[in-house]
């Protein structure tokens, strides 16, 4: 068969995943959190289901839960949404990522994605018969190096993804970032995609320069977030998209032919906890940074070198004092026999530079850290 993605194999997070289990290595390789959504989520889902809410939801999510994001936008943003037509609930920020381009972009445009690029990215745009143009992010701070930007923009440029908390290096955008992307897309055509699926897990006090932030941007942007990171769900697969009027209107006609509705009771579930525990999401960089710091003191006596992470709940470890060998090879060892499963760099890359890096996810219990940080030790 004539495939239309011949670069796409099987995603690294599958992969990986699996050798875990056939090797019986602890698994801080696919994000996810290895403990559970709070218990009142978990009973409002059940009560959900007992009470009758399980046809389709409104194809743009129920209005319980539109508010409840409304809410939440203008407490932390400032910015206030039309509860009608500015947000659109999704089945994971996956498909709002899908949706916002195939809506958007047609064939033979650019989108400008930075690498390391979270791998949904590309394959997305190729569907549409467009071209990802890909920025290296700087090493080792994994920054944008926005004079690269400049240059990269085209006529046929429609649109500028950026990922801030940044999957998989912790990076985070500054205010200035995002006046540096304002100035390139003003009196242009192009459209930013903001994937924040990582908005509320920030840290040492730092806030997130949510594009929602920057009326200018907003107005041209669809900014997706994810209830599974928020609230330790990832398997609910619920997300949103918020863009102003127009573009929501677009990023609807895909959404009705690409899923219709998600989740029904999850979105009951989700508008009933964050009306009764408004404080879940403010108390998140505090849970995590606890989390991020047990499992930097863990992994000091190791031979990994650690970078900083100042956001989300990956950890990129230097490991060339280990192994003189490509992230790929070296993570296939470690899962063999080091008994860790980890995500390598180079599936994120168009062109991998070759450093020696890996991610772990600490988005894990303690017992889980002390068993993967006891295995790294000793090697
Ligand atoms: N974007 C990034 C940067 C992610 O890390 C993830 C998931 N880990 C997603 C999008 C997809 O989110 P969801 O699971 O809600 O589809
Ligand atoms: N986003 C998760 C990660 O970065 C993985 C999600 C998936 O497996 N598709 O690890």
């Amino acid at each position: 068969i004539a495939t239309k993605l011949p670069k796409v194999g099987t995603t690294i997070f599958s992969v990986m995943s699996q050798l875990a289990l056939q090797h019986k290595a602890v698994n801080l390789g696919q994000g996810f959190p290895d403990f559970e959504p709070p218990q009142g989520l978990r009973d409002a889902l059940t009560r959900a289901m007992n009470e009758g809410r399980n046809q389709y939801a409104p194809m743009h999510g129920t209005a319980a839960l539109r508010e409840q994001i409304v809410l939440k936008t203008e407490r932390l943003y400032g910015r206030h949404l039309d509860v009608d037509t500015d947000i659109t609930l999704t089945s994971g920020a996956t498909e709002a990522i899908f949706a916002a381009i195939a809506a958007t972009v047609r064939t033979g445009e650019e989108v400008i994605v930075f690498d390391p690029a979270y791998d949904c990215y590309e394959p997305a745009i190729e569907l549409q018969g467009a071209r990802a143009v890909h920025i290296p992010l700087t090493v080792p701070a994994f920054a944008i190096d926005w004079q690269r930007v400049r240059d990269a923009v085209t006529p046929k440029t429609r649109m500028i993804m950026i990922n801030t908390p940044h999957n998989p290096s912790g990076a985070v955008l500054s205010a200035d970032d995002l006046e540096e992307l304002a100035a390139i897309v003003r009196d242009t055509g192009i459209v930013v995609l903001a994937d924040e699926v990582y908005e509320h897990i920030v840290y040492d006090g730092a806030q997130h320069e949510s594009v929602l932030r920057h009326p200018e941007l907003a107005e041209r942007s669809i900014v997706v977030s994810s209830f599974g990171k928020t609230y330790h769900c990832t398997g609910w697969k619920v997300g949103y998209a918020v863009a102003p009027a127009a573009l929501s209107a677009e990023f609807r006609k895909v959404h009705q032919y690409l899923t219709f509705c998600t989740f029904h009771p999850a979105q009951v579930a989700f508008a009933e906890f964050m009306a009764s525990d408004p404080q879940h999401y403010l108390e998140l960089p505090a849970f995590y940074q606890a989390k991020r710091d047990r499992f930097r003191a863990l992994l000091a006596s190791s031979r990994f070198k650690l970078l900083d992470v100042p956001g989300g709940y990956f950890q990129l470890v230097d490991y060339s004092a280990i192994r003189d060998e490509d992230d790929l090879a070296f993570s296939k060892w470690l899962v063999e026999h080091g008994g860790v499963a980890a995500i390598p760099l180079t599936p994120f890359y168009e062109r991998a530079p070759g450093t020696r890096l890996l991610r772990l996810c600490f988005a894990k219990s303690d017992a889980t850290m002390e068993a993967a940080a006891e295995r790294l030790c000793r090697l």
